[in-house]
C-alpha cells in the first residue's frame, strides 16, 4: 500500500495517528487526585501516562470538533445566523414540530413556533440542519 501524507485514520484507536514529526510538549499542572487518577489507569492498561493524557487528548479534541460542526446547524437554526456554504451530508429527515422560532439553514425563511419543519440528520455526529417545509418539499423533487 502506497504512503500517504495526508491525516491517518479517524479509527485509528491508540496508534500513532500519523502524528507530525515535530511533536510539541504541553506542561500543564493537574490536580493531584487527578494525577493518581491517571496514573493509576495508566498503569492498568499498561501504557505510559503521557500516552494515556495524549490518547485522551486526541479524542477529545476530535469529540469537541465533532460537538462544534454539529452546533454550527443548530445554531444557524435558533439563531438565524446566515446559511453555511458546505452542508453536512443527510442521512435522513426528521419531522418535527417547532418549539421556538426557527430559521430555515436552506433558505433562511422563519419557521414560527408550532410549525412543522425537518431535522436533517448527517452521519457520524457531523452536524445536522433544520428546514422549512418549501425546502423540504424541494428536496424530495431532486
Ligand atoms: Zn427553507
Amino acid at each position: 500500500m502506497p504512503r500517504k501524507t495526508s491525516p491517518a485514520p479517524k479509527n485509528a484507536g491508540t496508534s500513532p495517528r500519523g502524528r507530525e514529526r515535530k511533536d510539541r510538549v504541553l506542561q500543564t499542572r493537574v490536580p493531584s487526585s487527578l494525577y493518581e487518577e491517571l496514573a493509576e489507569n495508566a498503569s492498568r492498561l499498561r501504557v505510559p501516562v503521557s500516552n494515556l493524557v495524549r490518547n485522551i487528548l486526541e479524542d477529545s479534541v476530535r469529540m469537541v470538533g465533532n460537538i462544534v460542526e454539529g452546533g454550527f446547524g443548530i445554531a444557524e437554526a435558533l439563531g438565524g445566523q446566515p446559511v453555511r456554504e458546505r452542508r453536512p451530508e443527510i442521512i435522513g429527515w426528521q419531522s418535527l414540530t417547532a418549539a421556538k422560532r426557527l430559521t430555515c439553514s436552506r433558505c433562511g425563511k422563519n419557521i414560527a413556533k408550532g410549525r412543522r419543519a425537518w431535522l436533517g440528520i448527517a452521519a457520524q455526529g457531523r452536524g445536522s440542519e433544520v428546514i422549512c417545509p418549501t425546502c423540504r418539499k424541494s428536496l424530495s423533487g431532486s
